[in-house]
């Protein structure tokens, strides 16, 4: 009886080769970025200690309260499969007294991350994230720098339509006390807001700005703004940033209303978004988080970076056609004559030239066009007594007698 097939589960994807292409050319892309700009790569694990997201990011949270894959390990303890990178990055930072390095450390990291959100286009249950953090300083030039490398890489891998925003949420003492006021402001409005802003009003007040709810969203209309509450120090950084951002011919759009899903921003916060994109346009976004490795436990650290979603910059770029490379295919006229042929194959990836074999049983009609659409410039023809090196592009053809002599004429021909 046959067996019934296996999917993935829901919200996840496959990258097919094709994708997979296009996924390393933007890794490659932000090693170099991130290499000039003196970010090291790291790695933490892909499951953490669920306190790790209940103190870091925040409890009343949507990513805490609703979206971490959660699971008790054989021996009892309470592991989630990460929603997000920095509060690993701060947990290492820690773990690893890297306060007694020279500040800043700066980190990159790359790889996949786990939300249980509704899937839609651009929004899985699995994604992966190129993120950077830089830890151990609060000079606003770390915020303009980090702005500027993720527009670097947004620009340079192709997204479209980019707009960015930028807010500043002070500390978290000013926050308190803005708090308290758009509660009060909200509270006089309660009727008109959702079930979910409502439930959440004496814990988070702020989340009200990130509803797309109509009744909310007017209530919020004429609310106070925590922009304009800042206090001294933090208005001015912010003054700063911005002055930074301008001297580099980076346009932005000042967001007063820029809350952000993460509980543990202060001064800075920022996002782009892509036109390109549907409902889920953010491609990327990050901030400050000046408390959030005292909150894990460390010294007070401050610092900021941000994340961008791979899959979204790919759906918000075009892909790049199809480039023309060198690659030898080699045919061969009998199924007794694999030996030559891999060797060949062996032989030409030694001195650094792309090849493949014929290995799925094809006739030789089938191979040239199986060498056609796999796009060889050169075909080598395997035959008992004599090898034919053919150029595709040409249709010159000259022979070799055997193996070694095809490789000298492959050899002394270098690919176009
Ligand atoms: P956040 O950590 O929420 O600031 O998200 C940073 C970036 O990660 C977003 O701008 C998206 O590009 C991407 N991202 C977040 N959640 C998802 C998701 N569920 N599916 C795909 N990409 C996501």
């Amino acid at each position: 009886m046959a067996q019934a097939k296996i999917q993935a589960p829901r919200g996840t994807l496959d990258v097919l080769p094709e994708d997979g292409a296009r996924r390393r050319e933007l890794v490659r892309l932000a090693e170099g970025i991130f290499g000039r700009a003196g970010y090291g790569y790291a790695e933490t694990p892909i499951f953490e200690s669920t306190e790790l997201f209940a103190r870091g990011v925040g409890d009343a949270t949507d990513i805490v309260e609703k979206e971490m894959f959660t699971f008790e390990d054989q021996g009892g303890r309470s592991l989630t499969l990460r929603p997000e990178g920095t509060a690993g990055v701060c947990r290492a930072y820690v773990e690893h007294g890297l306060h007694k390095r020279p500040q800043p450390v700066r980190v990159w990291y790359l790889g996949p991350f786990f939300r249980h959100e509704a899937p839609q286009a651009g929004r899985y249950r699995q994604f992966a994230q190129i993120g950077a953090e830089a830890l151990g300083s609060d000079d606003p030039s770390l915020d303009a720098e980090l702005i500027l490398l993720l527009s670097e890489l947004l620009e340079r891998a192709g997204a479209r339509g980019l707009r960015l925003s930028i807010g500043s949420l002070g500390t978290p003492e000013t926050r308190r006390t803005y708090s308290e006021e758009l509660r009060e402001h909200l509270r006089e409005r309660e009727d008109q807001l959702s079930e979910d802003v409502r439930a959440r009003l004496d814990r988070n007040p702020l989340r009200a700005f990130d509803s797309d709810h109509p009744g909310t969203r007017a209530a919020v209309a004429d609310a106070p703004r925590l922009i304009d509450r800042l206090a001294a120090e933090d208005s001015q950084h912010f003054t700063e940033v911005r002055a930074l951002l301008d001297d580099a011919g980076l346009a932005y759009e000042v967001d007063g209303t820029l809350v952000r899903g993460l509980d543990y921003y202060t001064r800075t916060v920022f996002e782009f978004t892509s036109e390109a994109l549907g409902a889920q346009s953010g491609v990327g976004g990050g901030g400050r988080y000046d408390r959030l490795v005292e909150r894990l436990g460390g010294p007070p650290t401050p610092g900021v970076g941000w994340a961008a979603g791979v899959e979204r910059i790919l759906l918000a770029s075009l892909a790049p056609a199809a480039e023309e490379r060198p690659l030898v295919f080699v045919a061969l006229e009998r199924a007794e004559h694999r030996r030559a042929g891999f060797r060949l194959v062996r032989d030409l990836r030694a001195h650094g030239v792309a090849a493949q074999m014929e290995q799925a049983g094809r006739s030789l009609k089938g191979q040239l066009k199986h060498a056609a659409r796999v796009g060889a410039d050169r075909v080598v023809i395997v035959g008992a007594d004599v090898l034919r090196v053919r150029d595709l592009r040409t249709r010159d053809e000259r022979s070799a007698a055997d193996p070694d002599e095809a490789l000298a004429l492959l050899l002394e021909q270098p690919p176009r």
